[in-house]
């Protein structure tokens, strides 16, 4: 998750899961894998061989624009639509994980939910463009509860940040210069003041 949450946060996550057993292979990635004789053989690029009983993989998403960029649409991290989740082709729109709104690729289900409500009432004849309000992600990792609201790519500020009084959790707050909100993240008992600082946050878009 380190495109999302803050270090400090990120450590006290893998502590958590290490403490109930999670062994962590970081700064490396899978070179191989094979299955001989029922069983799995997982070599690491540093050299490491593991023999795991399952294996799940999970690396992420990237929203496949082939088919768009051959159309002929501009793409960029997703395929490129404007405030009316129109492509840089007219008649052409886009929504969900595969679009990038206004800069925004945002792969949830919340975000796609706005889209396609504008979208209905454009296509019916009431031009609307799309509204994405704060949109805080809960993480599902019961031992850490996680909620975040990411600062927007590009945007300048800094995290301030507090223990939770119970000593179980950490209040994340990205600000400006002028103090203004601009992301945020709780974890542990923290998670509770999720309702109160969202409503601090500005909206996504517009
Ligand atoms: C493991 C996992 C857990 C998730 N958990 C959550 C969660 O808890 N909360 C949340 O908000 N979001 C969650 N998400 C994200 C959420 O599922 C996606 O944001 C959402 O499904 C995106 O919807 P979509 O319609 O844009 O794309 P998709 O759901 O990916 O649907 C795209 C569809 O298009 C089809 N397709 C692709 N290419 C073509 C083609 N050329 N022609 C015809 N059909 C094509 C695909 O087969 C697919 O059925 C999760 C995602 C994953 C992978």
């Amino acid at each position: 998750m380190n495109n999302v949450l803050p270090d400090s946060v990120a450590l006290e996550l893998q502590k958590h899961l290490a403490d109930a057993g999670v062994e962590w292979h970081l700064g490396t990635t899978a070179k191989s894998l094979n299955y001989n004789d029922g069983g799995f053989n997982l070599v690491l690029n540093n050299g490491t061989v593991i023999e795991p009983d399952l294996v799940v993989s999970a690396v992420g998403l990237r929203a496949n624009t082939l088919l768009a960029s051959q159309a002929g649409l501009a793409v960029n991290r997703g395929i490129i639509t404007n405030a009316l989740l129109q492509t840089t082709e007219d008649d052409i729109y886009a929504l969900g994980d595969c679009a990038e709104v206004m800069g925004h690729n945002l792969l949830f289900i919340t975000p796609l939910l706005a889209a396609a409500k504008a979208l209905g009432k454009t296509l019916a004849g009431e031009t609307t463009e799309v509204n994405y309000p704060a949109m805080p992600v809960a993480v599902k990792t019961p031992l850490y509860p996680l909620v975040l609201a990411s600062p927007a790519r590009g945007l300048q500020g800094e995290w301030v940040f507090e223990k939770a009084e119970s000593g179980f959790g950490i209040k994340g707050l990205f600000v400006d210069s002028s103090e203004a909100l601009l992301g945020f993240v709780l974890s542990g008992d923290c998670v509770k003041d999720k309702h109160t600082i969202t409503k601090q946050l500005p909206s996504i878009y517009p």
